[in-house]
């Protein structure tokens, strides 16, 4: 997906609108009109539209089964969209230069978060719905989020890190799972079925408009056979087959199925999947009052980055509208039903979503920071660092970011402060690059400790050897070992490393084949590398076993922090309640 769109997107939203709806005239002709006449207008022709398609679709049997095939087809390619996600790399360690850190492709690769969001999205599916849905956190910065004809629905870490609050998370997810749920897919697929058969009707009537849609046809059959499904720009054959295929019979519909994702639906669509997702929060006891909120942050984050604001939002000159629709249901028709709600009281921001977010934003914080994407990579780090204190790796990139753009003496303080934090909380000596820049921003200042200075630079290189022997080490332990040493300090176990497998039952010419392969490989990086070229994954990061001086017994006790232990504790009472209860019964 990283690669999708982004360059394609937007040539193919542009042709995608310069497709004449059903009696369309072509947008961005003639004099600008009243946005909410234009509105009115829209409806009808969508109503008109869906109305012709749905008779044709009752009626022809050869309309029936193209509609058929063709959802069918979009199915299919939605499915191996999905396989190659599944299956994909989903996180590894770089390290570039002196950086290191988790790299997330296809899947965040956070199961915890992973459930959280599922589980948030899987409450708010109509209770009666016989569609089955599975909610995705995709690492990606630029706020997202997409819907497959298979009731996949993706959110984009990026997104998630600039919702507030857990109610307008769900609203996110809700909307999305609306566009499912309401199949909006196959009437997708329908209408631009529809669309050709309608221009196939007027064609008939008129050899102009023939020709006109014929040589349309070829334009976009050109254009969009250069963009097959995977979202890969295709080689000149296909555009040419495309070329062929569109020119010969004319048609707008095969354009559908090579549209990238994020399609932009139709106002008609995306106000139906607002009022199910308005419904639906409401039903799940979450504050709908803060849907407006929500729309405003959008708002405010798009004009500072226009990167932000794709997926989730559509049409971006539509936020107004729909933020004043979102107050409107609140003030008049479902007015009663809050009041209701109020009384029982919403659901608010868990401690559990809290603590998962200082995770989440810091991966975002991270991938933004490397993606020159400045402001949501420095609030993404700040919140990240305010919810856990003793993360190294938040500080770290916070430092960074804080130091790359700050421009003031105190943006400068925080910066060093951080670096210090990143190399005080770094109890697995990973984060060798905290070193040098703490060195390297205490230089800067004359009355210095050069003692201190040159601490910090022999710690940047033996902890960067260290990192690289163990990281060969560990080349066997899962990729999501930073996850683990989490859940380890969740647990009360801040300490843990991993233990070298035991070999005893291994017989020993398998380890001669090990050994044989490792000393053979005069390729493999000889420093930390970026290993993306790596796909299996090579295990991370470096230990404290091996001779390092033990973590002083401050840091130990400041490293599970109050917000995460309490409520895991909570957790721990309660599931040793219940199990009392069990027993006596
Ligand atoms: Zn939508």
């Amino acid at each position: 997906m990283a690669i999708i769109g982004k360059s394609f997107a937007s040539v193919s939203l542009l042709v995608a609108l310069s497709i004449p709806a059903f009696g369309q005239k072509l947008p961005f002709v003639g004099k600008k009109s009243d946005p909410a006449k234009e509105a009115e207008k829209n409806v009808l022709r969508y109503e008109k539209l869906k109305q012709y398609s749905l008779d044709r679709y009752r009626e022809n049997l050869e309309f029936r089964d193209e509609v058929d095939q063709r959802y069918e087809e979009l199915l299919r390619s939605h499915s191996q969209r999905a396989y190659a996600r599944n299956t994909g790399v989903s996180s590894y360690i770089a390290t570039v230069r002196e950086d290191r850190w988790r790299v997330h492709e296809n899947l965040y690769d956070n199961l915890v978060v992973q459930d959280h969001i599922n589980r948030l999205g899987q409450h708010l599916v109509p209770k009666d719905s016989e569609r089955a849905f599975a909610f995705k956190v995709i690492p990606e910065p630029i706020p997202l989020a997409e819907t497959l004809s298979t009731g996949t629905i993706y959110i984009s870490t990026g997104l998630i890190s600039v919702v507030d609050s857990e109610a307008q998370l769900a609203y996110v997810l809700a909307h999305e799972m609306a566009h499912v749920q309401l199949d909006h897919w196959k009437e997708r697929v329908m209408l631009d079925c529809g669309q050709q058969a309608y221009a196939e009707d007027q064609a008939a009537k008129s050899a102009r408009i023939g020709m006109f849609t014929s040589l349309l046809g070829a334009g976009l059959g050109g254009i969009f056979g250069g963009i097959p499904g995977t979202g890969i720009a295709g080689n000149l054959n296909s555009a040419v087959n495309g070329m062929a295929l569109g020119g010969a019979i004319g048609q707008f519909a095969g354009a559908l199925l090579n549209r990238p994702l994020i399609v932009s639906w139709d106002q008609v669509e995306e106000d139906a999947a607002d009022q199910m997702a308005f419904k639906a929060v409401l039903e799940a006891s979450y504050d709908v009052r803060e849907v407006p909120t929500l729309y405003a942050t959008m708002q405010k984050a798009a004009a500072r980055d226009t990167r932000i604001g794709l997926g989730f939002l559509g049409s971006r000159h539509r936020i107004e509208q729909r933020m004043e629709k979102a107050k409107d249901l609140i003030a008049n028709a479902y007015q009663a039903d809050i009041a209701a709600k109020l009384k029982t009281g919403f659901l608010s921001t868990t401690a559990e979503h809290r603590n998962l977010m200082a995770e989440l934003k810091r991966d975002n914080g991270i991938m933004a920071y490397y993606n020159d994407m400045f402001e949501m990579s420095r609030s993404n780090l700040a919140d990240a660092v305010a919810i856990r204190d003793n993360d190294p790796a938040a500080h770290y990139f916070y430092a960074k970011v804080l130091k790359l753009i700050g421009r003031t003496v105190e943006d400068d303080r925080l910066a060093q402060a951080e670096f210090y934090k990143a190399t005080k909380f770094d109890t697995r000596d990973e984060n060798f690059g905290s070193h040098l820049h703490l060195a390297l921003m205490m230089a800067r200042d004359r009355n210095a400790d050069k003692a201190e200075i040159t601490k910090e630079l022999d710690s940047y290189v033996s902890d960067y050897a260290h990192y690289n022997v163990m990281d060969r080490a560990l080349r066997a332990f899962p990729p999501n070992l930073d996850s683990v040493y989490e859940y380890m300090t969740l647990y009360g176990d801040p300490g843990w490393r991993p233990k070298p497998p035991d070999l005893k039952d291994v017989d020993p010419a398998y380890q001669q084949i090990s050994d044989g392969v490792a000393a053979r490989v005069p390729g493999a990086p000889q420093g930390p590398a970026m290993r993306a070229d790596n796909p299996a994954e090579p295990g991370k990061g470096t230990t404290g076993v091996g001779g390092r001086p033990p973590v002083p017994a401050e840091l130990m006790n400041r490293i599970p922090g109050g917000q995460i232990i309490a409520p895991v504790q909570q957790m721990k009472d309660s599931v040793q309640q219940q199990t009392q209860q069990i027993k006596k019964q």
